[in-house]
Parts: structure tokens; sequence; C-alpha cells
């Protein structure tokens, strides 16, 4: 028997893959008794927010993961399947229709026995699932910092894009580290002035996403790039964006310089040092794409800065997201820093299928990390950064193809058939 905190898009999952597999499940949710402030709907399986679960196509890093998801008869897929509404090349789903599709796909399958309104506070013995999102609810989030302890437990997304290295203009850009300290740890993209101050205009004029009430004050700690650019047209040149040091490989000393980070061990993927930012999406594109180098970057991981919980996984978590320090419990969802409805699904599907197997004596199922369920949980729990943040999957994080293949759709395409092959054979 096994027990799953939280009835969303993770939990839900996790108890579908363990019960599908004989074991009784044992789901509790607060809901509807007591809400997230995310949270409206009273059924499981709530999207918080967009009803979109993004691109259905493989040449698109997510669109491989729910196939393989279909593949692995995932709960959540099929109900996006079953109230699909017509979205181009996108799963968008009936918002409605999918939550009550889940909830009643839960409540009546003969292994589940769904405990609804009960807030859990305390992490229950036996095998557990900690699925309860990054709003889970204060009394647990008590129980979580005691068992991860305090500096391996986050409350704030503060992020700054991630962007393929392959998509850096690097005839423009440049390696090299401030004042030559640490070899070329760092891509350096220069602007000269008139560069700066079109880019600057164009940042203190760009739209920011909303706020949401409940995270009013979480914004107090920390400075997007646009709020630093607002305070003057030379704030910038002072902080994440100063030149001293970085002299262009010809000589010529820029106006000023965004630096670009290492983000993997592979180092296909950088991120933007300082560019934590509150700018909509589609801003984020056509903002930074005018800095010199980045004409046509591809952000993977856009900048976010909202409220969101979330554990240390890498050093707490195994890639079956099973906790490294007492092996009868796991975590599932937005709460292990995977980002996304899909992605949190997807973690709730491989720890229930492994929550299932440790209550069966089974062995772990740990995914081949060539496909994009294992890439991401290999990422989750052995990423090799400082600052670890959440991440959507993309295909930066499955290993390269062992044939060059030129043209970057055929190439993805080609990596998601391997993906399946793959699969398909376990
Ligand atoms: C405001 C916001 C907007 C987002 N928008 C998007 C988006 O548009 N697209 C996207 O892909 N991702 C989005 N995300 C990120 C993420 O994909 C979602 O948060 C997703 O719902 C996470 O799934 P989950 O199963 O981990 O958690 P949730 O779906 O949040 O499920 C957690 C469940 O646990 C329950 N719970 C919490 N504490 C307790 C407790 N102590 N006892 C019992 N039950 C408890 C809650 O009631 C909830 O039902 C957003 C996140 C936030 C916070």
């Amino acid at each position: 028997m096994i027990t799953i905190i939280g009835g969303g898009l993770a939990g839900c999952e996790a108890a579908w893959q363990a019960a599908n597999r004989g074991v009784s499940v044992t789901l509790y949710d607060m809901k509807p008794n007591k809400k997230t402030p995310a949270h409206t709907n009273d059924n499981l399986g709530e999207l918080v927010c967009s009803n979109s679960m993004r691109s259905d196509s493989l040449s698109n890093a997510v669109g491989l993961l729910k196939e393989e998801m279909r593949c692995l008869n995932s709960l959540i897929i099929q109900c996006a399947d079953a109230t699909k509404i017509p979205a181009g090349g996108t799963l968008a789903v009936d918002r409605e229709g999918f939550a009550a599709a889940i909830t009643e796909k839960i409540k009546s399958h003969p292994n589940i026995k769904l405990i609804l309104s009960d807030e859990i506070a305390e992490i229950p013995s036996g095998i557990v699932i900690i699925a309860t999102g990054p709003l889970t609810s204060d009394v647990l989030l008590h129980s979580v910092r005691q068992l991860t302890g305090e500096k391996d437990l986050f409350f704030f997304d503060a992020a700054a894009p991630i962007v393929t290295y392959e998509s850096i203009n690097m005839q423009k850009a440049y390696k090299a580290s401030r004042y030559g300290k640490g070899g070329d740890d760092y891509i350096n993209c220069p602007m000269d002035e008139q560069q700066y101050n079109q880019f600057w205009n164009s940042l203190i004029n760009a739209q920011t996403a909303p706020i949401k009430d409940f995270e009013q004050n979480v914004f107090e700690g920390c400075m997007p790039v646009e709020v630093l650019a607002k305070r003057g047209e030379k704030a910038l040149l002072f902080g994440p964006l100063k030149p001293v040091g970085l002299r262009c490989p010809n000589g010529d000393m820029p106006h000023a310089v965004v630096q670009l980070r290492q983000d993997n061990s592979d180092a296909t993927l950088y991120n933007m040092v300082g560019f934590q930012t509150h700018l909509k999406f589609g801003e984020q594109k056509r903002v930074f794409s005018m800095i010199p180098g980045l004409e046509n970057v591809e952000i993977v991981r856009y900048g976010v800065m909202h409220k969101n919980i979330f554990i240390n996984s890498p050093s707490l978590l195994l890639p079956t997201y099973r906790f490294r320090n007492d092996e009868r419990i796991f975590f599932a969802g937005q709460i292990t820093g995977v980002e996304g409805y899909a992605e949190s699904a997807s973690s709730g599907l491989v720890a229930g299928i492994n929550a299932a197997h440790a209550a069966l004596g089974r062995e772990d199922v740990v995914f081949d990390i060539k496909t994009a369920i294992g890439a991401l949980a290999d990422y989750i729990s052995a990423a090799k950064t400082e600052n670890f943040q959440p991440m959507n999957i993309n295909f930066g994080l499955l290993p390269p193809l062992d044939v060059k293949i030129k043209q970057k759709q055929q190439r993805n395409e080609a990596i998601s058939q391997r993906s399946l092959n793959i699969l398909k054979k376990a």
C-alpha cells in the first residue's frame, strides 16, 4: 500500500501508475475544503493557469515527452487527448472537462481510495509520495523542511533565461572571463553605445507579466533586470552588463557586455547572468534578441519570478524521484524542480511506478537518459549547478545523436525517434 499527498497533475499520475500495477493507493488532497491561492476548482488535476500543455510535435522536446507518456499509459495525457480543443500544433484542453475526466478516473479506480478535504501536516509512515506542488500548504511545508533541512528548500523561483549554445552567434560573441580569471568560462555578448541604448530603451518599455496578489511580498528580495534598468540609463553598466575586464578579442573595449554562463555539463545550455526577469515570454524573446550574438536565440527556459516551493533535488533525490536519505519517501511534481504541467505529470509517472515497485519488492525503474522522461529525471537528480532552478524539458538535456544532422527540425525528430525506439524496446 502507498500513500500519495496531493491530487494535482503529479499526484494523480502517480496514483494511476501505482494502482495499475496492482498496488493499493490512498490519495489525499486538501481540496475542496482548503485550496492554494492558485486553485479554484473542486476537481483533481486542475490546470492553475494556461489550458495548454504546449507543443504536440516530435520536433519539440515537450511533444516528445508527451508521446513517451502516451506510450507509458499516462492518465494525464489520456485525459488531455480526450478533452483536446483545436489549438494548432499545441495540446490545449477543455480545462473543466480535463479535470473532471481525471477525477472520474481516479474515483472509479478499484485500487485507489480518494480522501478529500484532508490537509496533511505530517509525512505519513510507509511508502509515500509527496506531490503537493509549488504552493504546498504551510503545515506540510514545515514537515518537508524538517526532512530536507532549511538550506535545501526554496520558496521563490527567480530564474534568468536559459538558451541553447547552438543558437548563439559565436561570430559576434566570444569566450572569456573577467580580467582573464577563470579561462574561457563565460560567453560574452558585446554591445557598442548605440546598441546598448536601443536595448535599454526596449527593456524599460517591455511588457511585464501580471503579479498575483499572493506573490506581492516575494518580489521584495530580488530585483528583475528590467527594474534595475529603470533606475537609470547607466544602472546596468554598473551591474550585470558591466564591461570592465572583458575586452573583445580584437582589442576593442565594449560599452556593455551580456554574459552567459554554462548551465549543463554537456555545455549545450547557457544562462544569461543577472537576467532574472518578470517580462512576458514573448517580450523576453523580442528584447533579448536585440543583444548582439543572440539575434536568433533559442530560449529553452524563460526567465520567471514567482512563488514556487521546490527542493534542492540534485542533492536529495535519485532519478526515480526517491528521497536519498529515506528510501520509503518519494517526491513528484513541481516541488522537485521540474517546471510545467507535462513535466510535473512525467515525474509523477516515474515516482508512481517506482513506489509501486518498492511496495511489490521489485527493482527500481530508471529511464534511459536518451528518453525525455529519463533526461529530465537525470537533470533533477544530478544537475551540476550551484544554483539549481526549475527546468522545462528541452533537447539540450538529452545526449546528442551519434551522427551529425545540420537541419534542426530533422535533428530533433531523429532524437525523438531514438527515444521512442528505446522506450518501445524496454
Ligand atoms: C500560479 C502558477 C501558474 C502556473 N502556470 C503554469 C502554466 O500556465 N503552464 C505550465 O505548464 N505550468 C504552470 N505552472 C507550473 C506547474 O506546472 C503547475 O504548478 C502544476 O500544477 C504543478 O503540478 P503538481 O502536481 O506538482 O502540483 P499541483 O497541481 O499544484 O497539485 C498539488 C495538489 O496538492 C494539494 N495540497 C497542497 N498541500 C497539501 C496538503 N498539505 N495536504 C493535502 N493536499 C495538499 C493541492 O490542493 C493540489 O491539489 C504554474 C504554477 C503556478 C504556481
